[in-house]
């Protein structure tokens, strides 16, 4: 099953909570928009949900799993957290393919995230010349390349103009309509006009609503 369940998940770095007893769902076949100001809570969340950060308290799983007993992960949940994590010296198709093999993946689905991803142009190229935009979607197709019915970025649009952000907004939109649960941060609500269907939000580690855009709506 295609969701994310994030069950009074809490984390202290020293005496500071990043994250504070945050319980919320990322539902399959919509875009979960999760929103707060920088220093929320909302990086350190996804980490956690990626077993990338040991919560001090309460749950995050995966279609129903830790993400770290995952068998094949990149199959089950793809993520965008941190564009700067290719090494500048690879070109981005090369990349993909390490990727791709290391995880027991077709070779040729390398080509397919490429051009969902928008680097067509761009494959031959090494990430180091990349724009923060570029490196983004190199990440995004990293994300895409085991076609997991879990996808969660974080700030995707960051680096993107606003053809790209556009573009970003169809995709997100695209991976819903196929059933998909994405979970797709900002720190600007604006930036989730007209591509999230729902509404997580949080500050100080807290959630404050968990609420459906229409729903918002009607009540403005
Ligand atoms: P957001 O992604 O919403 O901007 P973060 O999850 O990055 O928020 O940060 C939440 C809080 O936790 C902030 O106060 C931040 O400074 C702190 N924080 C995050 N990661 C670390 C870390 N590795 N060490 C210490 N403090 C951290
Ligand atoms: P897990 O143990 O992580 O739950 P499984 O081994 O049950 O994962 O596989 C889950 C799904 O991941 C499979 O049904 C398949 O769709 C996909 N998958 C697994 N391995 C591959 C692979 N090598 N290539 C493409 N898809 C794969």
């Amino acid at each position: 099953d295609a969701t994310i369940e994030v069950r009074g998940l809490s984390k202290r770095y020293g005496p500071t909570t990043a994250v504070d007893g945050l319980t919320f769902t990322v539902a399959p076949g919509r875009v979960t928009g999760f929103v707060g100001p920088n220093g929320a809570g909302k990086s350190t969340t996804m980490r956690m949900i990626m077993g990338l950060d040991r919560p001090d308290a309460g749950t995050a799983l995966v279609g129903g799993r830790s993400y770290r007993s995952l068998r094949t992960p990149l199959c089950r949940l793809g993520a965008l957290l941190d564009a700067s994590a290719v090494h500048p010296a690879r070109r981005a198709r090369d990349h993909l393919r390490w990727l791709a093999h290391a995880n027991g993946l077709p070779v040729r689905r390398v080509d397919e995230v490429i051009e969902l991803a928008g680097l067509t142009g761009a494959a031959g190229r090494r990430a180091g010349g990349f724009s923060l935009g570029m490196r983004q979607r190199l990440g995004i197709a990293a994300a895409l390349l085991g076609d997991p019915p879990v996808l969660m970025f974080d700030e995707p649009v960051n680096g993107l103009d606003p053809d790209g952000i556009a573009w970003m907004r169809g995709l997100l939109r695209s991976l819903a309509g196929e059933g998909r649960a994405v979970l797709v941060s900002s720190h600007l609500m604006s930036e989730l006009e007209g591509g999230a269907d729902h509404l997580v939000m949080i500050g100080r580690g807290r959630l404050i609503a968990d609420i459906g855009v229409g729903e918002l709506l009607d009540a403005a």
